[in-house]
């Protein structure tokens, strides 16, 4: 099928699978990672330092209650790896469950068997960072990682019942051709959601004078990944620069975009430009976007839990009330942030 056609089918196929457009966000845990040697990531141009950039349980729940109320999807838990212990990513994980009233994906490096098995019902998923098609990439890319361990924990997390779910950037020497090898993975491993990022060449890198992968190539690559797998959750990460990609990869088969800042966004002509792209997308579409990008008033300063979670737990709200004065000061120096940003 050439691509024009292949762009059309998996635009069909989306619509028949989906409903919604989801606005994804990685709530990051910290700053920080102990590898720091992936050659894309702007870690590797930290060489050393104590451990910094740990953000606070405050300000982890504070941005959880404001993504709930614009009623985006709070995509992973993210962090480097060495940051916390299992107990701590457990606990931060109830809470923003709570929150939310979901279950969360993690994004927070490989955990083994007995570390999985301290999660409960407030884990939906784990994700494993492949970043690219092949190990080979991936081990001269990321040579602290163990590709076989990466596998392995996808292993684990089918034995325990939890969803899983990988992530590549394009454009960091990956072959067309290898998709393949992505799809294998895919179908052997039951994955059920990738995110795609393209590359974003951070200064002090080896990708510094490198250029991001063209927008047909992003869609190639969606467009493909969508046709082999019509009902894979396909989250695909656009930086705020690139806003223009929004409708065509929604077009290609995407359904759910990432790697806004919420709190840039919100507050600048950036929401104006994603809104038009969603709005414009929606014309065409059936698929529509439920949450807000520009009504400030949705964001307010009162702890609310969900009236219908899939998730709850009396014990850690009752924590999190416990914490309230603490919260509601982080909630509202985000939205004055926003407002003068406005
Ligand atoms: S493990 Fe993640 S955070 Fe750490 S260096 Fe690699 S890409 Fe960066």
């Amino acid at each position: 099928m050439d691509f024009p056609d292949r762009l059309t089918k998996a635009f069909e196929v989306t619509e028949k699978h989906f409903d919604s457009i989801n606005i994804e966000r990685a709530i990051f845990l910290s700053y920080y990672c102990d590898l720091k040697d992936c050659k894309f990531c702007y870690m590797s141009t930290i060489k050393s330092g104590p451990k910094k950039g740990l953000r606070s349980i405050e300000s982890l729940f504070a941005e959880a209650f404001l993504v709930k109320m614009a009623n985006w999807k709070v995509e992973f838990l993210s962090s480097g790896y060495g940051v916390y212990d299992t107990k701590k990513i457990a606990d931060i994980a109830k809470g923003i469950a709570c929150i939310t009233g979901e279950p969360v994906w993690l994004n927070t490096g490989i955990l083994e068997k007995d570390d999985l098995s301290v999660f409960e019902n407030e884990l939906k998923g784990v994700t494993a960072s492949i970043e690219t098609f092949t190990e080979e990439l991936f081990q001269k890319l990321c040579p602290s990682k163990n590709w076989d361990k990466l596998i392995n924990f996808l292993d684990i997390a089918t034995e325990l019942g939890y969803k899983k779910g990988v992530t590549i950037i394009l454009g960091i020497g990956e072959k067309r051709e290898d998709l393949e090898n992505l799809f294998e993975i895919i179908k052997n491993y039951k994955i059920d959601r990738v995110t795609f990022y393209s590359l974003n060449p951070h200064k002090g890198t080896i990708f510094e004078d490198s250029v991001p992968p063209t927008s047909l190539y992003y869609l190639d690559i969606v467009s493909e990944t969508r046709l082999m797998f019509p009902e894979l959750e396909i989250v695909t990460g656009i930086w705020s620069d690139r806003i223009n990609l929004v409708g065509p990869l929604l077009l290609a088969g995407s359904n759910g975009i990432t790697k806004f800042s919420w709190k840039k966004f919100y507050g600048s002509k950036l929401r104006k430009s994603l809104t038009s792209e969603i709005q414009e997308f929606e014309k065409i579409s059936k698929r529509r976007f439920k949450g807000s990008m520009t009504d400030i008033s949705l964001l307010q300063n009162k702890l609310k839990f969900p009236e219908d979670p899939l998730y709850k737990n009396e014990a850690v709200e009752k924590e999190i009330i416990e914490r309230s004065d603490q919260i509601k000061e982080r909630i509202e120096s985000y939205i004055s942030e926003i407002r003068l940003l406005k």
